[in-house]
């Protein structure tokens, strides 16, 4: 299982699929990507593994932006409906998850009991939050993206994409491993520095429940007061 996530100047597919290849081995039932595209977002999931995965992407599509994620099964039997990236109900956010959201059937109970969910996963009450706290309680997506994290117990690495603002990631990690890959004009981010090498060796490392707002041409990263952190990127002497 794990994440990665793009956005930049060149073609997020590809980049995303060789990403992913690269951390099957830490376990995989299903795998999905979604592509941003001028405002439009594209999905594809599928049960088995990334070569499945690969016959589904509409190789016609290009994108400057995207999440994918390969899946453990946690919560909810491996299927194509409980592979993520998953989706508000709105389909305006898009979400990739690693780990395990322990409170999920509170976080359900407490704020989303109007909302119905389409998988069986623990993570699909996380982008059903940030959904209900922006679009219901009017708050920025940095916030409510904010907020959701401050509820969330468990493990995660999350990236998120709203897809009215293409220029932004919202990107977080507790407990699961996370790295952002810095480019020339494009960022990255994946469970494993493994998933990035094909297009950079200069990492950022981030920190527990940090708040990374990644762009093409930047990376701002907050801690949970909304402080900003600076922090050197560091670069990998590995071989791809
Ligand atoms: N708990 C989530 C699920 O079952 C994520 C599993 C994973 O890390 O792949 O869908």
């Amino acid at each position: 299982c794990g994440i990665v996530g793009y956005i930049g100047n060149q073609d997020a597919k590809e980049i995303l699929l060789r990403g992913l290849e690269k951390l099957e081995y830490r376990g995989y039932d299903s795998a999905g990507i979604a592509l941003l595209n001028d405002g439009e977002l594209h999905l594809f999931k599928e049960k088995g593994r990334i070569a499945d995965l690969r016959k589904e992407v509409d190789t016609s599509v290009e994108a400057t932006a995207g999440i994918g994620h390969t899946r453990w099964a946690t919560h909810g039997e491996p299927s194509q409906i409980n592979a993520h990236p998953h989706q508000s109900s709105t389909e305006r956010f898009t979400l990739v998850h690693n780990g395990v959201i322990e409170n999920y059937q509170q976080i359900k109970r407490d704020f989303l009991s109007e909302v119905d969910f389409v998988s069986a996963t623990d993570t699909e009450v996380v982008v059903q939050l940030i959904s209900n706290l922006v679009e219901v309680q009017n708050l920025t997506v940095e916030d409510a993206f904010h907020q959701t994290l401050k509820e969330l117990h468990g493990s995660y690495a999350l990236a998120l994409i709203d897809n009215t603002n293409p220029e932004t990631l919202y990107v977080a990690k507790n407990k699961s491993p996370l790295l952002v890959g810095i480019g020339d004009d494009f960022n990255v981010v994946a469970s494993d520095s493994m998933a990035m090498l094909q297009v950079t060796n200069k990492f950022i490392e981030l920190m527990d429940e940090e708040v990374v707002i990644v762009k093409r041409d930047s990376v701002t990263i907050k801690d949970m007061d909304g402080k900003v952190m600076e922090r050197e990127p560091f670069t990998a002497e590995i071989d791809a």
